[in-house]
């Protein structure tokens, strides 16, 4: 661990990821890295196998001299019955640890409190992301004012907020039954099966209730976008939760050259990353579909090839990332059997963790098939790649709405139903996948309109980040927040 405690003048900052999936520790670290650059003296607290997974950045942000320590924790997994090293819900393949798996979350209040209980003085904001109902006793405890971190966008933090708030749900029969979201600045339609809410099912009714609690108690919230993109939804969320919310997205842009792409997120993208910006090097512009469903989502051997018929058809180049626990004997086999061979000249597979923002940020890359996880489609958003959009779970049907309907920036695969295992075989035929690539990439007038629009909002979001960007002017003010709040109640 880096230890900055001699810079006692620089406002101190802990921040708290929640230590599950990437999609959270991602944009949580970025945060971590741009408060550094601002002045402000950072703590993140992590577990051993996820610092593991960042190493690349870690090893930056020291070489760049950071004020930012990496506060590691150690995971305990074997108290919980979890497998060795598994810090992170990607690494269970058992979905009957997960409960387990958030107890050992839920535990980690006793180690922080002991590394706040070492500091000269208590630091002057925690920033804390939702999932984390458990660290609202610790900053009390400590007097430390409290931000939430929301990972999703406005649009669907306050439709989830409305829902619940409206007790909604509470009047329907019919979990695949149509509601409208209450007290929300459009008429948008969701089911309950469709925006279940965080962390909503019996097994985890008492985190939930204790995160709700939290929220309404925190003293603002921090969240990934930006407001030339949503304002109608910030706004409307500032409004039903009373308190500040400050947009400070796209946090993924602070990662501007090749190697802060590359070392984002996994170590294990660098293994990769050279023979991808080869390959993206000789393709045309926006020439490239690129293929993922983020870090949790998988995808059954079926629906694999089914998609894999469609990239063969397509005729176009493309880049695909399959997980490594898709990789099962009979896609191998299929692949090395012969979609390898009849795709060779324009398909390269990526097997675990692709170099998302080297990819998406390569002026080859003109068509992007998403499940829709926020990050990605921000990623996305950040640098004018038009989407396919194929929900999987979580938030990802509302964040489709407001790409297809509201933003007009992606085409719909026309999926309704949760399918995070993939566990009903084929919800998606190659010929819609085909139908769908040729809408997004094959020109025509609603075709370059949406590219437009994509562009448009690319360069909306390069402004909100830079010097005097409604992004950067709102990290600012956030800093200020805080650092006088500190200086009120010495
Ligand atoms: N990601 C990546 N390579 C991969 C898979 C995911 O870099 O092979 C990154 C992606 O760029 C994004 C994050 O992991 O920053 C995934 O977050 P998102 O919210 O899109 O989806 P989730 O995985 O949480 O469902």
């Amino acid at each position: 661990m880096t230890c900055f405690r001699e810079e006692s003048n620089k406002p101190h900052f802990v921040l708290v990821p929640l230590l599950a999936a990437q999609g959270h520790l991602i944009p949580m670290v970025d945060i971590g890295c741009i408060l550094a650059e601002r002045g402000v003296r950072v703590s993140l607290i992590i577990t051993p196998a996820n610092a593991d997974r960042i190493k690349p950045t870690i090893k930056r942000a020291k070489e760049a001299n950071l004020a930012i320590e990496f506060v590691e924790l150690s995971f305990p997994n074997v108290k919980f019955g979890l497998p060795p090293g598994c810090d992170s819900i990607d690494s269970i393949t058992d979905r009957g640890l997960y409960r387990a798996f958030f107890e050992a979350i839920y535990s980690l209040d006793e180690p922080l409190e002991a590394f706040l209980g070492s500091l000269e003085r208590p630091p002057d904001c925690m920033i804390t992301d939702m999932c984390n109902g458990w660290t609202g006793p610790v900053a009390r405890k400590f007097g430390i004012p409290r931000v939430i971190f929301h990972g999703p966008c406005c649009f669907y933090i306050s439709t989830d907020y409305n829902l619940v708030h409206h007790k909604v749900y509470d009047s329907i029969t019919d979990e695949n039954e149509y509601v409208i979201v209450p007290e929300f600045p459009i008429k948008l339609q969701v089911t309950k099966n469709q925006t279940p809410g965080f962390l909503n099912s019996p097994l985890f009714e008492d985190m939930r209730k204790q995160c709700l609690e939290e929220e309404l108690t925190a003293d603002g919230v921090v969240i990934n976008t930006f407001l030339e993109l949503e304002q109608l939804f910030v706004e409307n969320y500032e409004k039903v939760i009373g308190k500040k919310v400050w947009t400070i997205g796209p946090i993924c842009l602070y990662n501007k050259d090749f190697e802060m792409k590359v070392g984002r997120g996994n170590k294990e993208a660098i293994d990769q990353s050279h023979r991808v910006l080869t390959w993206l090097n000789s393709r045309d512009a926006a020439s490239v579909l690129y293929i993922s469903f983020g870090s949790l989502a998988y995808t059954n051997p079926q629906q694999l090839m089914e998609i894999g018929n469609a990239l063969e058809a397509l005729n176009k180049p493309f880049i695909w990332a399959i997980k490594k626990i898709e990789m099962k004997p009979e896609v191998e086999n299929w692949i090395s059997a012969g979609f390898e061979e009849r795709t060779k000249d324009r398909g390269l597979i990526i097997v675990g963790w692709a170099p998302q923002m080297v990819i998406l940020s390569h002026q080859a890359v003109g068509g992007f098939i998403t499940h829709c996880g926020w990050n990605s489609l921000l990623e996305a958003i950040s640098v004018g790649v038009p989407m396919i959009t194929w929900p999987r779970f979580a938030d990802q049907f509302v964040n489709e709405k407001l790409i297809v309907d509201v933003l007009r920036i992606g085409v719909s695969l026309g999926v309704k139903v949760p399918n995070f295992a993939n566990e009903d075989g084929v919800m998606v035929k190659s010929d819609d996948v085909r139908e769908a690539v040729c809408a997004l990439m094959d020109g025509g007038f609603e075709a370059d309109e949406r590219r437009e629009r994509s562009n448009d909002f690319s360069d909306k979001a390069k402004k909100a980040v830079e010097e005097g960007g409604s992004s950067y002017m709102n990290f600012t003010d956030f800093i200020h927040y805080f650092t006088e709040h500190q200086a009120r109640s010495k």
